[in-house]
């Protein structure tokens, strides 16, 4: 623990787990959090602000407190030179592990911080107010890490669970191969049995965290005969250093410069029986269920990115001059503004609400999915508004909103396409419940 104000967060944190938000009694709610004076994104003075949304309690806002320090001391400062090397310092994610900014919302018993839905989204919304995309956080701890934690076996979760929240251990999850993206029944990398041990053989693209990873979840299939594709996937956890095991170029990406992105290989990798990641042939069934935690936090960041953009925009325009005034005073500006607020507000509300039925185990896909597709179209809606309000200033990497605009772009398209999202809200929609 590096300082006091992070011991009183993880008590605070503590405090929560034992203390779920959400309870039955109203009454037991409000005495506990006080949330009743808390003002909405809406009043706020800014989007922002520590102390806002009555879905958090002054526990999350200590906690908030101390993240966003972290991230303007050790992120914001080397961010530059982590986009030019495409990748952030090993040293970060030590550090990060320190001031337990990794595995918030695994359980303690696991090797996790033990925090609750609503920490680990503060989590998310810092790293977007930051504007630094490069440390990939969110993949390791609220991506790859929960497939452990939740499927694990005790001897694997022992394993890696501890080191990974320590950020000693970095996760990665590859699903994605150069032939099979949105169709996952589609993949063909695959491990054969041999004896005990499996045969792991295929390829895997835009794997992020995959040039840093030590540890790697891989989709591959086990039954070729199975009544369908998705009957005859499974998981396996495949470690750096393992002989087959090959890390691709990092990949040149449009934006999330300083973010790892790469291309693996696995020739004939030799994995024993302790590799495979829950049951044989249930991989599909293991995606179906933690891809809404995905969605959501995809979800999160994006709503967060348009409250740090609305935020860079609405100063920029009160002091940027043209006709004697500042650009904020010209009427069409003002009216932009207020339709980026109303956008926003509502979306944010969206979003807050989905958070909390995550923290009650309700969120389902088709809501999730919902929460993804808008946000992440809203985010690029913003990003394109407020790069307008800059002028030709916002098209300069030097002002931060040019680096908010292409790191938008990528929103729509991972953790399933906006297209997929609106196959799986439409199923829900046609589908006799
Ligand atoms: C920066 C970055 C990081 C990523 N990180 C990871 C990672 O860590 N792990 C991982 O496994 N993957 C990762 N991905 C991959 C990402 O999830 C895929 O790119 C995404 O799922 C889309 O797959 P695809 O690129 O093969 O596109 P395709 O599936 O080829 O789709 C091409 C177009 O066709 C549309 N389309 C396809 N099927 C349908 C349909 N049924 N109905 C309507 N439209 C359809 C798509 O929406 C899209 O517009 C990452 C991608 C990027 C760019």
């Amino acid at each position: 623990m590096t300082s006091r104000l992070f011991c009183r967060s993880l008590r605070a944190w503590r405090r929560l787990t034992v203390q779920p938000l959400l309870r039955s009694d109203p009454n037991t709610r409000s005495s506990h959090s006080g949330r009743e004076g808390r003002l909405e994104s809406s009043s706020a003075k800014n989007f922002t602000d520590i102390g806002i949304r009555r879905i958090f309690s002054s526990d999350h806002d200590i906690f908030r407190e101390s993240i966003r320090k972290f991230f303007q001391e050790e992120v914001i400062p080397y961010h530059t030179e982590w986009e030019k090397a495409g990748e952030v310092s090993r040293e970060l994610w030590e550090k990060a592990g320190k001031q337990g900014l990794l595995g918030i919302n695994i359980a303690e018993k696991c090797g996790g911080v033990g925090g609750d839905v609503l920490s680990m989204a503060i989590a998310w919304e810092e790293q977007a107010y930051s504007n630094c995309t490069g440390p990939g956080f969110v993949l390791h701890s609220d991506i790859a890490m929960p497939y452990i934690a939740n499927y694990g076996s005790e001897e694997q979760i022992k394993r890696f669970i501890p080191e990974m929240t320590a950020g000693k251990c970095i996760g990665a999850i590859a699903m994605t191969e150069p032939g099979a993206g949105s169709d996952l029944q589609g993949v063909r990398t695959n491990a054969k049995k041999d004896g005990s041990d499996w045969i792991l053989n295929g390829s895997k693209v835009f794997i992020t965290n995959g040039w840093m990873c030590d540890v790697v979840i891989v989709v591959a299939v086990t039954n070729r005969e199975a009544r369908s594709p998705a009957h005859g996937i499974s998981l396996f956890l495949v470690e750096n250093g393992m002989k087959g095991f090959i890390k691709g170029r990092k990949l040149h990406k449009m934006g999330l410069k300083a973010q790892d992105t790469a291309e693996l290989f696995f020739e004939d990798v030799r994995l024993p029986a302790s590799a495979l990641l829950g049951e044989e042939n249930k991989g599909f069934y293991y995606l179906m269920a933690e891809l809404p935690q995905e969605r959501l936090a995809i979800a999160d960041l994006a709503i967060s990115a348009c409250e740090f953009m609305f935020e860079e925009t609405r100063n920029y325009v009160k002091q940027r001059k043209a006709f004697g005034k500042t650009v904020a005073h010209i009427q069409t500006v003002q009216h932009k503004l207020a339709e980026l607020k109303t956008h926003i507000c509502v979306t944010r509300a969206f979003v807050d609400s989905c958070l909390q039925l995550h923290e009650a185990k309700r969120l389902d896909s088709a809501t999730a999915s919902m929460a993804k597709y808008w946000a992440s179209e809203l985010q690029n809606s913003v990003a394109y508004d407020c790069v307008q309000l800059h002028g030709g200033w916002g098209y300069m990497w030097e002002y931060p909103i040019a680096k908010s605009y292409v790191d938008a772009r990528v929103q729509p398209i991972y953790g399933g396409t906006n297209e997929i999202m609106k196959e799986l809200i439409a199923r829900d929609i046609i589908h006799d419940k």
